[in-house]
C-alpha cells in the first residue's frame, strides 16, 4: 500500500479521500488554488501546496504542476477525484511517465470510453444493449438529419465528448433538427473542443439507472449493484439512491452482467460506472461509462458497507478486489441529495458568499455528510457551488425517506441561499415517495417544487421577536434602560417591536413580565421566554410549550429555523433608525424608546438640511441617530448629554423651513 498520496481535487471529494487515507494510515498531500488557501481540504491534509490562481484552468487543471508537486512531496500516487483531471488521458499518461500511480483505470480504458460514440461502437460489439441511434464518424449535416428522421422523433443530439449534461439538445420535429444540430455543435466545440455529435432516440419518461463496477489488475471485475439517479434537473443529478426502487432480482442480474461485460470489453481496472437509461417497459440501454468515482458513490457504500476509495487504493496498489461478487450484498436503502448554494426559486441561480451559519444534522450510522466547507467558509464563484452531500441510510426506502426529510429539516444555512426547501419538497413529493418517477419529474413539477414564498407561521414571528428581545437583553448590561428598575418604575413596560417578513410588516406589542415577555400579535397573546445558546440556538417556551429553534442573526435580519420552519427571514424594523421620517416636520421629535442622550449634533438656530443628524440616542447599547425630518432649524434641545430619557419623551424642538 502507498505511504503518501496526492489528491488532485478540492471540495468534498478531496476531504472524503483524505478521510479514508487517514483511516488507512496513508499520508496526504492536498493541492489548492489561491481561492482555496483556507479551504477545508487544505486544513485536513497532512501537507498542502498551492498550484496557482483561482481559475481551475490555471491551477487544478495544470497537469505538469500537479505532477511536479507529487514528485517534490514524494507522493507515490495521485487520486484525481471526479471532474478536473479524473478522465483526462494525457494526465494519466503523464503520471505513468513520471512513475506515479494514477488512481484510476488504464489509459486505454479512459480513451475507449472518452468518446460516447466510440464507446457505443465498442459496446455494440460486446453485446451490451444500446439506445437506438447513430454514433458514426460521418458528421455531414445532411446525413445526420437523415439518421434522425430514420430514428424517429423526438431525438436527442449529444456531444460525443460531452459530460455534465452539457451540449445536449432534444429535437421534437424534423424541421427543427438543423438548427439544434448547429447549436449543439457550437456548444460542444466551445465546451469540449470537439464538435462531433451522436444522435439517440429520446426515450420518454425514462429512468437513469447506473451500475457501479470495479476491476482489479488480476482481471477480476465485479459490480456493486445499481443506483437510481432519475431525479435530474437539466440532465444533471439532484437526488440519487440505491437500490433502485422497483428493481427486480432478474433485472439487477441482467444489468449487472451487462455492466461487467462493458467493463471487461475495455480491460477496466478500478472504479467505474456504467450508465443505463431504462424505458417504461423496463428495457435498459447503455448510455455511457464514467471512468472514475461518481459524486453519488456514497449510496453504494452505505448499502454494501464498503469504502470505495479504499477499494480504489487497494486496486491501484496492485491488490485484488477485497470481495468477490458472491460476497457482496445489499443491506437497506440509501439516498443522497446534493445540497447546493443556489436559489431554486430564482431559476437555480448559484448563490455565492460566506457561510455565516452552517448547521447540519449530526452524523450517525444513519446520516452521513460529505462536505468541503465549514461554517465561516466562502462559496466562491470559481467552482461548483456544492455545499455538501447529505446521505441517509435505513432498513427500508420509506424509512430512509423519513430520515432524509428529517435530516433536511436540520440543515440550517445562512449566508448563501441553499436548495434545502427545494430538496425537502422533492423528497416528500408523492411521485418520488411512491417510486413512480422518471427523469422528467423535476421539470414537470417545477411550479410545485418552487412555490411562491409562503407567509411565515405565527410561531416563526414569535421566535424571531423572542430572539430579538433576548439579544437586546444580552447586549445591554444591568444599567440598561430596559432592565434598570428606574425606567420600569416610571411605567413604560410596554413597547412595540416591528418585524418584516416577505413584504409583510407586523407590529408586535411586547409586555415585560417577571420572566420573559408577553407578545401580542394580531390581538393574540403569547407568553414567551427562552435562553440563547451557542451558535444561534434558542431554547424557547411559547405559552409553556418548549420549542427548540435556531435563530441566526445577520445584521438586522433574523433567520428562524425549527423542525417545521425552513429559514424564515425577518428584518427588525428599528424605529429609531427612521425616527423623524413620520413625525410632523414641525414641533417636537420624540424618543421612540427609553435611552440615553449621547450627543447633540446640531447647533440651535443654525439651518440644517433634511436628513442631517441632530442627536444621538443610545438604547440597548446601540447608538441611534435622530435626523432632521426636513430642512429647518433646531429651536432647542430638551435634554443635555448624559441624560436618561423615557420612551415618548420629546427630545428637541424642530422648526421646518417654509
Ligand atoms: P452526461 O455525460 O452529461 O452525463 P449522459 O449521456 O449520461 O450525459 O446523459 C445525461 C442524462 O440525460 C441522462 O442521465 C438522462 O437523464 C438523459 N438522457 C441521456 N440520453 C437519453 C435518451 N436517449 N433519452 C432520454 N434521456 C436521455
Ligand atoms: P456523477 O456522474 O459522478 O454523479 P455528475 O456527472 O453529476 O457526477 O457530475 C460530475 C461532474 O461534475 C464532473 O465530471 C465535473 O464535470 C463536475 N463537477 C462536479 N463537482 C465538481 C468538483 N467539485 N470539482 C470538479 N468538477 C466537479
Ligand atoms: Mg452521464
Amino acid at each position: 500500500m502507498f505511504d503518501k498520496i496526492l489528491i488532485a481535487n478540492r471540495g468534498e471529494i478531496a476531504c472524503r479521500v483524505i478521510k479514508t487515507c487517514r483511516r488507512l494510515g496513508i499520508r496526504t498531500v492536498a493541492v489548492f488554488s489561491e481561492a482555496d488557501r483556507h479551504a477545508r481540504h487544505v486544513r485536513l491534509a497532512d501537507e498542502a501546496i498551492c498550484v496557482g490562481p483561482a481559475a481551475a484552468r490555471e491551477s487544478y487543471l495544470v497537469a505538469e504542476r500537479i505532477i511536479e508537486v507529487a514528485r517534490a512531496t514524494g507522493a507515490q500516487a495521485i487520486h484525481p477525484g471526479y471532474g478536473f483531471l479524473s478522465e483526462n488521458e494525457a494526465f494519466a499518461e503523464a503520471c505513468a511517465a513520471a512513475d506515479i500511480v494514477f488512481i484510476g483505470p488504464p489509459v486505454a480504458a479512459i480513451h475507449a470510453m472518452g468518446s460516447k460514440s466510440a464507446a457505443k461502437a465498442l459496446m455494440a460489439q460486446a453485446g451490451v444493449p444500446l439506445v437506438p441511434g447513430y454514433h458514426g464518424d460521418d458528421q455531414t449535416p445532411a446525413l445526420l438529419q437523415q439518421q434522425a428522421d430514420a430514428i424517429g422523433y423526438p431525438v436527442l443530439i449529444k456531444a460525443s465528448a460531452g459530460g455534465g449534461g452539457k451540449g445536449m439538445r432534444v429535437v421534437e420535429r424534423s424541421e427543427d433538427f438543423a438548427a439544434a444540430l448547429a447549436s449543439c455543435q457550437r456548444e460542444a466545440a466551445s465546451s469540449f473542443g470537439d464538435d462531433r455529435v451522436l444522435i439517440e432516440k429520446y426515450l420518454l419518461e425514462p429512468r437513469h439507472v447506473e451500475i457501479q463496477v470495479f476491476g482489479d489488475t488480476q482481471g477480476t471485475v465485479v459490480h456493486l449493484f445499481e443506483r437510481d439517479c432519475s431525479l435530474q434537473r437539466r440532465h444533471q443529478k439532484v437526488v440519487e439512491e440505491a437500490p433502485a426502487p422497483g428493481m427486480s432480482a432478474e433485472r439487477r442480474a441482467a444489468m449487472g452482467k451487462a455492466a461487467v461485460d462493458a467493463a471487461r470489453a475495455v480491460g477496466y481496472v478500478g472504479a467505474g460506472t456504467v450508465e443505463f437509461i431504462v424505458d417504461r417497459s423496463g428495457a435498459f440501454f447503455f448510455m455511457e461509462m464514467n471512468t472514475r468515482l461518481q459524486v453519488e458513490h456514497p449510496v453504494t457504500e452505505m448499502i454494501t458497507g464498503q469504502d470505495l476509495v479504499e477499494w480504489q487504493l487497494r486496486v491501484a496498489a496492485g491488490q485484488p478486489l477485497p470481495l468477490t461478487q458472491d460476497e457482496l450484498a445489499i443491506h437497506g436503502h440509501a439516498i443522497e441529495v446534493r445540497v447546493y448554494a443556489e436559489d431554486a426559486d430564482a431559476g437555480f441561480l448559484p448563490s455565492i458568499g460566506r457561510l455565516q451559519h452552517l448547521g447540519m444534522p449530526r452524523e450517525s450510522a444513519h446520516v452521513r455528510i460529505d462536505t468541503g466547507v465549514e461554517q465561516g467558509d466562502e462559496i466562491t464563484p470559481y467552482y461548483d457551488p456544492m455545499i455538501a452531500k447529505l446521505i441517509v441510510w435505513d432498513e427500508s426506502r420509506p424509512r430512509a425517506l423519513q430520515r432524509m426529510a428529517q435530516a433536511l429539516m436540520q440543515c440550517r444555512i445562512v449566508g448563501v441561499t441553499a436548495n434545502i426547501g427545494f430538496l425537502e419538497r422533492l423528497v416528500t413529493h408523492p411521485a418520488f415517495v411512491e417510486g413512480q418517477f422518471d427523469t422528467g419529474l423535476i421539470g414537470r413539477q417545477l411550479a410545485q417544487l418552487c412555490p411562491p414564498t409562503q407567509a411565515a407561521a405565527e410561531t416563526a414571528w414569535q421566535l424571531a421577536a423572542l430572539a430579538q428581545l433576548l439579544d437586546e437583553q444580552a447586549r445591554s448590561d444591568v444599567a440598561s434602560p430596559w432592565h434598570a428598575d428606574g425606567w420600569r418604575m416610571n411605567g413604560a413596560q410596554t413597547r412595540t417591536l416591528t418585524l418584516l417578513n416577505g413584504g409583510e410588516e407586523r407590529s408586535i406589542q411586547v409586555d415585560y413580565a417577571a420572566q420573559g415577555y408577553v407578545l401580542t400579535l394580531d390581538g393574540r397573546r403569547c407568553a414567551v421566554r427562552g435562553e440563547r445558546r451557542d451558535d444561534g440556538q434558542l431554547l424557547a417556551e411559547l405559552d409553556g410549550q418548549p420549542q427548540f429553534a435556531t435563530v441566526v442573526r445577520d445584521g438586522e435580519r433574523l433567520h428562524v429555523f425549527t423542525d417545521a420552519i425552513h429559514g424564515a427571514v425577518f428584518t427588525v424594523i428599528d424605529p429609531l433608525a427612521h425616527a423623524g421620517e413620520d413625525s410632523d416636520a414641525h414641533g417636537g421629535l420624540v424618543s421612540p424608546m427609553p435611552g440615553k442622550i449621547v450627543a447633540l449634533l446640531a447647533e440651535v438656530g443654525v439651518p440644517v438640511d433634511k436628513g442631517a443628524p441632530l442627536l444621538v440616542l443610545e438604547a440597548m447599547k446601540m447608538e441611534h441617530t435622530i435626523t432632521a425630518p426636513s430642512a429647518g432649524v433646531v429651536r432647542s434641545f430638551r435634554y443635555p448629554v448624559g441624560e436618561q430619557v423615557a420612551g415618548g419623551a420629546e427630545l428637541l424642538e424642530f422648526e421646518a423651513s417654509a
